[in-house]
């Protein structure tokens, strides 16, 4: 299965090809003149390594350099450029900086230098001459000053000074100066490109052509140019997106090829099933069931991903899904990040489906000597039709007779080739993967491209919903007193400690204090601990406690266990909520009102919160919309930090922002596919500039993926 991540490595690596004309681009930045070893460092810790890096390196903002007729008092402190009249020196000792008044038709001014030579300073500052100086003028009691003017020229050469300089991200051994000048040697290589983007859209937006519009944003004549919505920079976060499509494009064209097996099913397990069912399926889990039975029916191949919320049903549709594989006479897969949700999944499926007649295994780790011989035989041999188990299922040892549908639950828990591994058991499998997540319909387009998309929009209208309130640390022996009578009613809690970065060792300190704490203060409770660092039995032994009641409240580390259900536990208590991300407190809220009780969720805060943050938490409180809440948790973190995607090895963006310009997006991804499907091997005149746009962006490993022959 081609996977995000396999993807984007691919699309790394290696020169693959580049035509010669990009050589110069793609050269070091030591190719250009001025810059040294030291400069390399300080441009590589900027990311910068080459000269191509630079074109895409873009001011963060830029400054007005306003000209002295136009300057009033009120303005200041500002960046101005002013001729003046040089007075006199003065430097009390050497060590000391060098001051030099001067003076113009408005103000009188010193400048300050420090560590410059006097015969310096006197040489491009001689007194009672005329000199145009640019820099920044401070107000201090003692007058104006000017530390280090960033111009000092003849008054003829005023034209050598810009009224609006952009500003970039410096490092050591780099200055705005060097900054400026190196990229414009970089802008100068002038390679000519054809228009990849669409005449239509190019038209629509009247955005500039390629080279133009590294130029303006490079060269920017006001602050309204420095913005993402201006047209140039508009152009290159498209083309970004657009060369990021192309490449999830044209791996879908690849994994979608002609298997030339369609899955049929009689429809009589299914038919019997449902009639069994004690609960009638929404439209949004009818409407998936549909589109994967569609896919099962193709002769291309799946590649499907199912989103539904915590809760809104997905493992019933998997089944579904899977019973047209039985009837087809297939096997079928259901592959589970850890033991706890695996059994669960099988003691879900061997519940629904008792009277069916089928044969469901399940095999994990724990599964050894002889139990494990037959296990792996009723694989082999086919007599187990559906397969439910953890990494297990892909051992070397796992040999199955004919797997041809996969399905991954809760995927971002697996490795790429962990997931490649099953998927090579069969010949062409079929793959659905499961995500609880709920991810912003800009950022599934993004991350999730090449596949298509099934979404459970909607839950099963037995919920009750939970009530969330946000609460300060300073109250927390009302929420004890609170606590204490729930617990006494016989309600199971879930106690989840803050969310502490990096440190196991350091998470694992704060659940256990407090674990003691509360025993303290609820001695006659049962109070259990779950943590990443026990061992999987462990943890299962404690979750089972859990769900008996044997342990009525439950201290843990962040999300150890997503998915896990234990309908009886109705109260979610959240330490330091406002370290966590909102997608995150949305799925630790999502493991309690699964039951017939009313739930409640508590999100402590500790200490002072900003208005945001607080606002943050209030967005939780007012929805339990898990797609509202990501959209928001988008607009307010950015894309990097939602869902802790940064972890994940997913593309960043250099230039595109998410959060405002997902309306680029989409047209993007119509474009890119309109585009493969009536040029799948880019060899028109427009493909060839799309490749020229893969080369640039460092995609040209997508290129592999484009059909031979
Ligand atoms: P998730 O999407 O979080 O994996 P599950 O598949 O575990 O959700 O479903 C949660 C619970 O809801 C299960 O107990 C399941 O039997 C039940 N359920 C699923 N679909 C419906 C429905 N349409 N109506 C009522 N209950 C449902
Ligand atoms: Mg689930």
């Amino acid at each position: 299965m081609v996977d995000c991540i396999e993807r984007f490595s691919l699309m790394q690596e290696g020169q693959l090809g580049r035509p010669e004309r990009f050589f110069p681009l793609f050269s070091s930045v030591n190719s250009l003149a001025g810059v040294g070893p030291k400069a390399t460092v300080g441009f590589k810790n900027l990311g910068v390594t080459r000269v191509r890096d630079l074109l895409f390196f873009l001011p963060l903002g830029g400054i007005k350099r306003l000209k002295e007729k136009d300057l009033e008092s009120k303005y200041l402190p500002s960046t101005i450029t002013i001729e003046i009249t040089v007075k006199s020196y003065r430097q009390t000792k050497r060590s000391n900086p060098i001051r030099v008044l001067v003076t113009s038709s408005k103000f009188k001014l010193e400048l300050v230098f420090f560590h410059a030579r006097l015969d310096w300073i006197k040489s491009v500052l001689p007194i009672d001459e005329k000199r145009v100086i640019s820099g920044k003028v401070e107000v201090f009691s003692t007058g104006l000053q000017m530390v280090h003017p960033d111009y000092i020229v003849k008054s003829s050469d005023i034209n050598l000074i810009p009224d609006f300089e952009p500003i970039y991200s410096l490092s050591k051994g780099i200055t705005q100066k060097f900054m400026i000048k190196t990229i414009a040697q970089a802008l100068d290589k002038n390679i000519p490109f054809q228009e990849w983007i669409h005449k239509s859209i190019l038209q629509k937006f009247r955005w500039p052509d390629f080279s133009s519009a590294l130029s303006m944003v490079h060269n920017p004549k006001h602050i309204r140019e420095i913005r993402p919505n201006s047209l140039a920079r508009e152009r290159l976060a498209f083309d970004e997106l657009f060369a990021q499509q192309i490449s999830l494009a044209l791996a879908r064209m690849h994994f979608r090829r002609t298997r030339g097996v369609s899955i049929v099913g009689s429809g009589f397990l299914i038919k019997k099933l449902r009639e069994k069912l004690a609960f009638t399926l929404t439209s949004a889990q009818e409407e998936a069931i549909s589109e994967i039975n569609g896919d099962l029916g193709s002769k291309l191949r799946m590649n499907r991903l199912l989103q539904g919320d915590v809760g809104s049903g997905k493992t019933i549709v998997a089944l579904i899904s899977m019973l047209t594989v039985v009837e087809f006479g297939g096997q079928a897969a259901l592959l589970a990040p850890t033991e706890i949700l695996a059994k669960q999944h099988y003691e879900a499926i061997t519940t629904i489906t008792n009277e069916l007649n089928i044969s469901v295994t399940l095999l994990t780790g724990r599964d050894k000597g002889k139990l494990r011989g037959s296990k792996l035989a009723e694989i082999r041999s086919g007599s187990a039709q559906i397969i439910i188990g953890t990494h297990a299922l892909f051992q070397e040892s796992v040999g199955y007779q004919n797997l041809v549908f996969a399905v991954i639950d809760e995927q971002h828990r697996f490795g790429v080739q962990q997931r490649m591994n099953l998927v090579k058991k069969g010949i062409n499998v079929d793959v659905l993967v499961m995500t609880a997540t709920p991810i912003p319909r800009s950022l599934s387009l993004t991350y999730y491209g090449d596949m298509d998309i099934s979404i459970l929009y909607e839950k099963p209208e037995n919920r009750k919903p939970v009530k969330t309130a946000v609460m300060s640390e300073s109250k927390i022996e009302g929420i004890f007193d609170r606590l204490e009578i729930s617990l006494n009613d016989g309600r199971r809690v879930y106690w989840v400690c803050p969310l502490i970065e990096d440190s196991e060792v350091l998470r694992l300190t704060s659940a256990e204090l407090r674990r003691r704490s509360l025993k303290e203060r609820f001695p006659q409770q049962n109070i259990g601990l779950i943590h990443g660092q026990m061992s999987s039995e462990d943890k299962d032994a404690t979750m089972h406690k859990f769900s008996t009641g044997e342990i009525n409240l439950l201290v843990s580390t962040t999300v150890i266990e997503v998915g896990v259900d234990v309908p009886s536990a109705s109260i979610m208590i959240v330490e330091a909520a406002e370290r966590f991300g909102l997608a995150q407190l949305h799925q630790l809220r999502g493991r309690v009102g699964r039951g017939t009780e009313q739930s409640s969720c508590i999100l402590i805060y500790s200490g002072k919160l900003a208005k945001t943050s607080k606002a943050r938490l209030e967005i939780l409180r007012d929805t339990e919309d898990g797609f509202e809440i990501s959209e928001a948790d988008l607009r307010i973190r950015g894309a990097g930090d939602v869902l802790g995607l940064q972890q994940s090895g997913l593309p960043k963006f250099l230039i595109a922002d998410l959060a405002t310009q997902n309306h680029l997006l989409e047209i993007a991804r119509d474009d890119s596919r309109k585009l493969l499907k009536s040029d799948p091997r880019l060899i028109t005149t427009r493909g060839a500039a799309v490749r020229d746009l893969l080369y640039l962006m460092d995609m040209q490993g997508s290129f592999a993926f484009i059909q031979v022959g």
